[in-house]
């Protein structure tokens, strides 16, 4: 018997989904776990969301329930894997800024600088971090790639199958059209840059919304979303990032999604959690 711990967990990211061998396709969540002493960050992988019950697909700040399992060969200090059956949202997300910025701003720390130097000194490093951008420089839209065949093996292999967890077989994954990167620099003094790949969910989203645009059209059109409207100039703009669990990739961190709050607003000193 596997021992769990359950844990209460607010759901800041989720990652696009990816070819799995055994669901089909997963995708990696993290968030802020709220029944420890602080507020802390947590991995939840592999969770194989598209094929799970439409009632438990929470959504981003979410606050779910969920018995944790110890990971399988990864040993960074935020992984976990869940019992996906154990799963349960707790009401209804949080939509208040103050009440996120109350959990979410205390956990601002390391630079990106920072957090690679820490991984290419110690690999099981911290993995997950919310860092700040002074300077956005752009970003960058590149054609995406096709699976290979070994990823497109899996997704046909998951179609043949019942689903482990839902009501229904979500639609064939398809890879995506455009891959997209923001370019950088954190708070370092000397910071070279950082172009760095973006894993938010939200990027597989809009991309299907741009079917019928041209190519130019729709690269431009994710351009305007992620620079000028997520991190606008009258925001602070952060970015949630993490770095994957191959050991021979760690040290390259992604941009796992954007906090964004209004460039007035201090949330630091707010202790009313709100929830
Ligand atoms: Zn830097």
């Amino acid at each position: 018997m596997v021992l769990s711990e359950s844990a209460r967990v607010l759901i800041t990211v989720k990652a696009s989904p990816e070819p799995s061998e055994k669901y089909g396709d997963t995708v990696c969540v993290a968030g802020v776990r709220l029944d420890s002493v602080q507020p802390e960050f947590i991995r939840l992988y592999p969770v194989p969301f598209r094929w799970m019950a439409t009632d438990q697909q929470f959504k981003k700040y979410d606050v779910i329930d969920v018995d944790l399992i110890p990971p399988i060969n990864d040993l960074r200090p935020e992984s976990n894997r869940l019992n996906i059956d154990t799963v349960r949202r707790e009401g209804k997300p949080i939509k208040d800024i103050r009440a996120r910025g109350a959990i979410l701003e205390p956990l601002i720390g390391p630079t990106m600088c920072e957090l690679r130097a820490g991984v290419v000194q110690n690999m099981n490093a911290t993995s997950l971090g919310l860092v700040r951008v002074p300077t956005l420089k752009g970003v960058i839209v590149e054609p995406g790639q096709p699976w290979t065949p070994s990823q497109q093996a899996k997704i046909d292999r998951a179609l043949q199958q019942e689903s482990l967890f839902g009501d229904t077989t979500p639609p064939e994954l398809k890879p995506p059209r455009f891959i997209a990167k923001y370019h950088y620099f954190c708070e370092t003094a000397g910071c070279s840059g950082h172009k760095q790949r973006i894993l938010d969910w939200e990027l597989t989203a809009f991309q299907l919304r741009l079917r019928n645009m041209s190519d130019d059209a729709a690269a431009e059109s994710i351009r305007r979303r992620f620079h000028d409207e997520l991190c606008a100039d009258d925001k602070r703009t952060h970015f949630f990032v993490g770095n994957i669990a191959d050991p021979t990739k760690r040290r390259n961190f992604s941009v796992l999604g954007v906090y964004a709050p209004p460039k007035s607003s201090d949330f630091a000193a707010t202790l009313d959690l709100g929830i």
